[in-house]
Protein backbone atom coordinates (compact mmCIF):
# COMPACT_ATOMS: atom_id res chain seq x y z
CA UNK A 1 0.00 0.00 0.00
CA UNK A 2 2.61 2.19 0.73
CA UNK A 3 4.54 1.69 -2.26
CA UNK A 4 1.01 2.11 -4.70
CA UNK A 5 0.84 5.87 -2.90
CA UNK A 6 4.55 6.49 -3.52
CA UNK A 7 3.95 5.88 -7.23
CA UNK A 8 1.06 7.70 -7.26
CA UNK A 9 2.35 10.80 -5.65
CA UNK A 10 5.32 10.67 -8.00
CA UNK A 11 2.84 10.30 -10.69
CA UNK A 12 0.58 12.94 -10.14
CA UNK A 13 3.61 15.43 -9.21
CA UNK A 14 5.41 14.51 -12.54
CA UNK A 15 2.10 14.99 -14.71
CA UNK A 16 2.36 18.81 -13.37
CA UNK A 17 5.42 19.58 -14.94
CA UNK A 18 6.06 17.49 -18.41
CA UNK A 19 5.86 21.22 -20.59
CA UNK A 20 8.64 22.90 -18.04
CA UNK A 21 11.57 22.79 -20.06
CA UNK A 22 15.23 23.66 -18.55
CA UNK A 23 15.36 26.85 -20.96
CA UNK A 24 12.70 28.45 -19.89
CA UNK A 25 14.08 28.04 -15.96
CA UNK A 26 17.15 29.65 -16.88
CA UNK A 27 17.73 33.18 -17.88
CA UNK A 28 19.68 33.20 -20.54
CA UNK A 29 22.38 36.22 -20.84
CA UNK A 30 21.44 37.44 -23.78
CA UNK A 31 17.97 38.52 -21.27
CA UNK A 32 20.34 40.61 -19.70
CA UNK A 33 20.65 38.42 -16.24
CA UNK A 34 24.49 38.66 -16.46
CA UNK A 35 25.57 40.26 -13.01
CA UNK A 36 28.06 42.50 -14.33
CA UNK A 37 25.70 44.20 -16.54
CA UNK A 38 22.64 44.68 -14.24
CA UNK A 39 22.03 47.35 -13.11
CA UNK A 40 21.16 47.23 -9.29
CA UNK A 41 19.33 50.18 -7.58
CA UNK A 42 20.09 50.10 -4.03
CA UNK A 43 17.92 52.39 -1.65
CA UNK A 44 19.16 53.51 1.35
CA UNK A 45 17.85 50.71 3.39
CA UNK A 46 19.59 48.10 1.68
CA UNK A 47 22.65 50.02 1.29
CA UNK A 48 22.46 50.94 5.18
CA UNK A 49 22.14 47.56 6.09
CA UNK A 50 25.33 46.46 3.80
CA UNK A 51 27.26 49.50 5.49
CA UNK A 52 26.24 48.10 9.04
CA UNK A 53 27.61 44.70 8.06
CA UNK A 54 31.52 46.41 6.54
CA UNK A 55 31.43 48.26 10.64
CA UNK A 56 30.40 45.29 12.34
CA UNK A 57 33.00 43.19 10.23
CA UNK A 58 35.92 46.04 10.59
CA UNK A 59 36.30 46.10 7.08
CA UNK A 60 35.11 49.66 7.19
CA UNK A 61 38.30 50.13 8.90
CA UNK A 62 38.33 54.33 10.64
CA UNK A 63 35.26 55.64 10.12
CA UNK A 64 33.94 59.11 11.92
CA UNK A 65 30.40 59.47 11.28
CA UNK A 66 27.39 57.53 9.92
CA UNK A 67 26.89 58.20 6.04
CA UNK A 68 23.80 60.71 6.34
CA UNK A 69 21.51 58.41 4.29
CA UNK A 70 21.78 56.10 6.99
CA UNK A 71 21.07 58.32 9.90
CA UNK A 72 17.57 56.86 9.99
CA UNK A 73 18.33 53.81 9.38
CA UNK A 74 20.87 53.65 12.43
CA UNK A 75 18.02 55.58 14.43
CA UNK A 76 15.67 52.19 13.77
CA UNK A 77 18.13 49.77 14.24
CA UNK A 78 19.02 50.89 17.76
CA UNK A 79 15.42 51.43 18.79
CA UNK A 80 13.52 48.62 17.28
CA UNK A 81 14.04 44.82 18.58
CA UNK A 82 17.19 44.21 16.17
CA UNK A 83 19.47 45.73 18.67
CA UNK A 84 18.29 44.07 21.26
CA UNK A 85 18.22 40.64 19.31
CA UNK A 86 21.57 41.02 17.51
CA UNK A 87 22.80 41.84 21.40
CA UNK A 88 20.85 38.76 22.40
CA UNK A 89 22.07 36.19 19.83
CA UNK A 90 25.70 37.15 20.83
CA UNK A 91 25.35 36.35 24.61
CA UNK A 92 23.84 33.16 24.09
CA UNK A 93 27.15 32.24 21.51
CA UNK A 94 29.20 33.89 24.36
CA UNK A 95 27.30 31.51 27.09
CA UNK A 96 27.60 28.68 25.40
CA UNK A 97 31.51 29.10 24.67
CA UNK A 98 31.45 29.48 28.67
CA UNK A 99 29.64 26.82 29.41
CA UNK A 100 31.91 24.24 27.66
CA UNK A 101 35.18 25.96 29.60
CA UNK A 102 36.79 23.82 32.68
CA UNK A 103 37.16 26.37 35.20
CA UNK A 104 40.74 25.59 37.17
CA UNK A 105 40.30 25.44 41.19
CA UNK A 106 42.94 28.06 41.52
CA UNK A 107 40.33 31.09 40.69
CA UNK A 108 42.35 32.70 37.68
CA UNK A 109 40.03 32.26 34.85
CA UNK A 110 38.75 35.43 33.67
CA UNK A 111 36.21 37.27 31.51
CA UNK A 112 36.76 40.42 30.40
CA UNK A 113 33.66 43.88 29.56
CA UNK A 114 33.95 46.51 27.95
CA UNK A 115 31.16 48.81 29.52
CA UNK A 116 30.07 51.50 27.09
CA UNK A 117 28.16 50.05 24.63
CA UNK A 118 28.35 46.85 26.30
CA UNK A 119 27.55 46.86 29.84
CA UNK A 120 26.24 49.88 30.18
CA UNK A 121 23.86 51.58 26.96
CA UNK A 122 24.31 55.47 26.53
CA UNK A 123 21.21 54.73 23.78
CA UNK A 124 19.33 57.33 25.96
CA UNK A 125 21.85 60.13 25.37
CA UNK A 126 22.54 59.51 21.61
CA UNK A 127 18.93 59.56 21.17
CA UNK A 128 19.21 63.05 21.89
CA UNK A 129 22.33 63.22 19.87
CA UNK A 130 21.82 62.10 16.62
CA UNK A 131 22.43 58.30 16.64
CA UNK A 132 26.46 58.91 16.15
CA UNK A 133 25.24 61.84 13.45
CA UNK A 134 26.36 64.35 15.87
CA UNK A 135 30.15 64.77 15.87
CA UNK A 136 30.98 63.63 18.98
CA UNK A 137 31.05 66.46 21.84
CA UNK A 138 33.01 64.85 24.86
CA UNK A 139 32.02 67.94 27.41
CA UNK A 140 28.12 66.73 27.50
CA UNK A 141 28.78 63.20 26.97
CA UNK A 142 30.81 63.14 30.42
CA UNK A 143 27.82 65.04 32.16
CA UNK A 144 25.74 62.73 30.75
CA UNK A 145 28.37 59.79 32.58
CA UNK A 146 27.78 61.77 36.00
CA UNK A 147 24.26 61.12 35.68
CA UNK A 148 25.02 57.81 36.38
CA UNK A 149 22.00 56.49 34.97
CA UNK A 150 22.40 54.50 31.52
CA UNK A 151 20.43 51.38 31.10
CA UNK A 152 22.07 47.58 31.54
CA UNK A 153 21.85 46.12 27.62
CA UNK A 154 19.63 43.31 29.18
CA UNK A 155 21.51 40.78 27.13
CA UNK A 156 25.00 41.60 28.55
CA UNK A 157 23.39 41.36 32.29
CA UNK A 158 22.42 37.99 32.10
CA UNK A 159 25.42 36.87 30.70
CA UNK A 160 27.22 38.59 33.29
CA UNK A 161 25.25 36.96 36.18
CA UNK A 162 25.63 33.76 34.36
CA UNK A 163 29.16 33.96 33.81
CA UNK A 164 29.99 34.86 37.59
CA UNK A 165 27.29 31.32 38.52
CA UNK A 166 29.84 29.76 36.18
CA UNK A 167 32.36 30.87 38.04
CA UNK A 168 34.58 33.61 36.10
CA UNK A 169 36.28 36.43 37.36
CA UNK A 170 34.76 39.30 35.61
CA UNK A 171 37.00 42.79 34.78
CA UNK A 172 35.52 45.47 33.54
CA UNK A 173 38.45 47.36 31.21
CA UNK A 174 36.97 50.73 29.79
CA UNK A 175 38.06 53.41 28.12
CA UNK A 176 36.55 56.14 30.97
CA UNK A 177 39.11 57.69 32.75
CA UNK A 178 39.80 57.41 36.64
CA UNK A 179 38.27 60.41 37.60
CA UNK A 180 34.95 59.00 36.27
CA UNK A 181 35.62 56.15 38.64
CA UNK A 182 33.26 57.40 41.42
CA UNK A 183 30.56 57.25 38.51
CA UNK A 184 31.00 54.07 37.02
CA UNK A 185 30.65 52.29 39.88
CA UNK A 186 27.85 54.07 40.81
CA UNK A 187 26.19 53.76 37.49
CA UNK A 188 26.87 50.00 37.14
CA UNK A 189 25.41 49.26 40.63
CA UNK A 190 22.50 51.49 39.71
CA UNK A 191 21.92 49.58 36.58
CA UNK A 192 22.51 45.94 38.03
CA UNK A 193 25.83 44.79 37.88
CA UNK A 194 28.13 44.02 41.23
CA UNK A 195 31.09 41.77 42.43
CA UNK A 196 32.92 42.41 39.28
CA UNK A 197 36.92 41.85 40.36
CA UNK A 198 38.10 44.83 39.43
CA UNK A 199 37.48 48.24 37.35
CA UNK A 200 40.08 49.24 35.13
CA UNK A 201 40.32 53.09 34.00
CA UNK A 202 42.55 55.13 31.90
CA UNK A 203 45.03 56.68 34.17
CA UNK A 204 47.42 59.55 33.59
CA UNK A 205 49.64 57.93 31.66
CA UNK A 206 47.14 56.00 29.32
CA UNK A 207 45.86 59.66 27.80
CA UNK A 208 45.95 59.86 24.48
CA UNK A 209 46.86 56.24 23.90
CA UNK A 210 44.80 54.17 21.18
CA UNK A 211 42.77 51.93 22.98
CA UNK A 212 43.82 48.96 21.00
CA UNK A 213 47.41 49.42 23.12
CA UNK A 214 45.48 50.72 26.15
CA UNK A 215 43.59 47.59 26.73
CA UNK A 216 46.06 45.18 25.56
CA UNK A 217 48.54 46.88 28.36
CA UNK A 218 45.97 46.12 30.77
CA UNK A 219 45.00 42.45 29.76
CA UNK A 220 49.03 41.58 29.89
CA UNK A 221 49.12 42.83 33.22
CA UNK A 222 46.48 40.17 33.84
CA UNK A 223 48.03 37.80 32.39
CA UNK A 224 51.37 38.26 34.29
CA UNK A 225 49.52 37.97 37.17
CA UNK A 226 48.13 34.27 36.40
CA UNK A 227 44.61 34.84 35.17
CA UNK A 228 43.16 32.77 32.34
CA UNK A 229 41.06 35.37 29.78
CA UNK A 230 38.91 33.31 28.24
CA UNK A 231 36.63 35.24 26.94
CA UNK A 232 35.94 39.45 25.97
CA UNK A 233 32.88 41.19 25.28
CA UNK A 234 33.19 44.86 23.05
CA UNK A 235 31.22 46.45 20.84
CA UNK A 236 34.60 47.94 19.50
CA UNK A 237 37.42 45.87 17.69
CA UNK A 238 39.75 47.89 19.68
CA UNK A 239 38.33 46.43 22.65
CA UNK A 240 39.19 42.80 21.26
CA UNK A 241 42.22 42.96 19.48
CA UNK A 242 45.97 43.73 20.06
CA UNK A 243 48.03 41.37 22.26
CA UNK A 244 47.20 38.99 25.26
CA UNK A 245 43.84 38.49 23.49
CA UNK A 246 40.74 36.34 24.83
CA UNK A 247 40.56 32.85 23.43
CA UNK A 248 36.79 34.21 22.46
CA UNK A 249 36.18 37.56 21.91
CA UNK A 250 32.63 38.68 21.36
CA UNK A 251 31.85 41.73 19.34
CA UNK A 252 28.94 43.49 20.31
CA UNK A 253 26.84 45.87 17.90
CA UNK A 254 27.52 49.49 17.55
CA UNK A 255 26.40 51.29 14.12
CA UNK A 256 26.74 54.61 16.38
CA UNK A 257 30.50 55.15 16.79
CA UNK A 258 34.20 53.98 15.86
CA UNK A 259 36.92 53.88 18.69
CA UNK A 260 40.10 53.38 17.51
MG1 LIG B 1 32.35 50.32 24.38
Amino acid sequence: MASCLLFMGVFSTMSLIPSISSESLIKLPSEGAMLGNRKIKVDDRVYCDSWRLSVETNNAGIWERIPARCERFVEDYMDGERYLSDSDVIAGFSSAFANNVKLGADGRDAWVFDIDETLLSNLPYYESHGFGSDIFNETSFDDWVNEAKAPALPASLRLYKELQQLGFKIFLLTGRSEYQREATEANLLFSGYSKWERLILREESDQGKPATIYKSERRQELVNEGYRIHGSSGDQWSDLLGFAVARRSFKLPNPMYFIL
